[in-house]
């Protein structure tokens, strides 16, 4: 048994509660409201719900490009790169960003794995051992759900991805694709496509976002790259009015996947409060990911962050909650428990 104590975020509202979370065989026993004189700051562990590790190999190489130039399959800088890269240098850099992630508050990350199976056990290798578990979308031919958890298809403008779709239904796997990132062409095709989770969604419009919650698929949005790729903002205040969004720091080439960063700047940049934006970082990805973490009560997998609230960066924040979105920092992590 352990105890956590201080103020804890408890609950699907983050209500700041003086107190204790007690863990037992890795399960969230009890939250309890007690005196303490502990300055720690207790909350759900992150989900970043949309990364591409593999790019890992290319941090920096793509300042100053256009989204197709950057990264649209299959002749941009990423692919070019991704494909020469050595396979134990792939392997190494994916580990050193996890084991950033892992430092900076994150147990989980959806990432669209590139290079079909060859490229999701790359990724199973590198996450061994570094506390960060992800949820692996694959790419490629169907069969990469033998090492997969689920598919990530590029785009609907891609390519016909109706086999991958039955691959997903047959085998009770969530199906994953980008759309709406550089226009609104391809929302539509991928929504016939009955995605489990949608990405980006820059560019949709009302009637993107009726069948969103129509068919209730939750959306992935990354705003610090879709900043760095110019290709617009999401409208997040209206995906939020109409579905479960979740906050992804997308490409390791452009952003740290820091979601102290993409916090600060959803919550600082968009009609969202700060509550919104803690779910959005918490419990919605690890809700799409079906990993039973992101929310701080009892019988939850104890999957936990503890801030030092008497940092020289966070002592004497008058709001917990916005500490963590807007201000707090890896630097402020005293430990991640899972
Ligand atoms: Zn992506």
């Amino acid at each position: 048994m352990e105890e956590l104590s201080g103020t804890v975020l408890a609950g699907e509202s983050f209500a700041p509660v003086r107190g204790r979370v007690i863990v037992e065989d890795g399960r969230i026993a009890a939250v309890e409201e007690t005196d303490t004189d502990s300055t720690d700051i207790v909350l759900p562990a992150f989900v970043n719900a949309h990364t591409h590790l593999g790019d890992s190999v290319a941090k920096d190489a793509a300042v100053g490009l256009s989204l197709d130039e950057a990264v649209a399959p299959p002749d941009s800088l990423k692919h070019r790169r991704l494909a020469a890269a050595d396979r134990d240098d792939l392997v190494s850099a994916m580990r050193r960003t996890l084991r950033f992630m892992r430092r900076t508050g994150t147990v989980s990350t959806l990432d669209f794995r590139e290079s079909g199976v060859a490229g999701a056990r790359a990724l199973r290798d590198a996450a061994a051992d570094t506390g960060v578990d992800p949820f692996v979308f694959g790419s490629g031919d169907p069969s990469v759900l033998d090492v997969a958890d689920g598919y990530g298809a590029s785009g609907a403008n891609d390519d016909d991805f109706a086999a991958e779709r039955a691959a997903c239904e047959e085998r009770s796997r969530p199906f994953a694709i980008h759309a709406g990132e550089p226009d609104a062409t391809d929302i539509h095709p991928a929504l016939d496509l009955d995605p489990d989770l949608l990405v980006h969604m820059v560019h949709a419009e009302r009637e993107h976002l009726e069948r969103v919650a129509d068919q209730s698929v939750p959306v992935a949005v990354c705003p610090r790259a879709n900043a760095v790729l110019d290709v617009g903002t999401p409208p997040i205040r209206e995906l939020l009015d109409h579905t479960t969004v979740a906050l992804g720091t997308d490409n390791v080439m452009l952003n740290q996947p820091s979601m102290f960063r993409e916090m600060a700047t959803a919550a600082k940049r968009f009609d969202v409060t700060d509550r919104e934006v803690l779910r959005m970082a918490t419990a919605a990805g690890a809700e799409i990911g079906g990993l039973d973490c992101g929310v701080v009560e009892p019988g939850r997998r104890a999957a936990l962050l503890v801030l030092d609230g008497d940092s020289d960066n966070l002592s004497g924040t008058e709001d917990p909650v916005a500490a963590v979105v807007r201000r707090a920092t890896g630097l402020d992590v005293k430990r991640v428990l899972v």
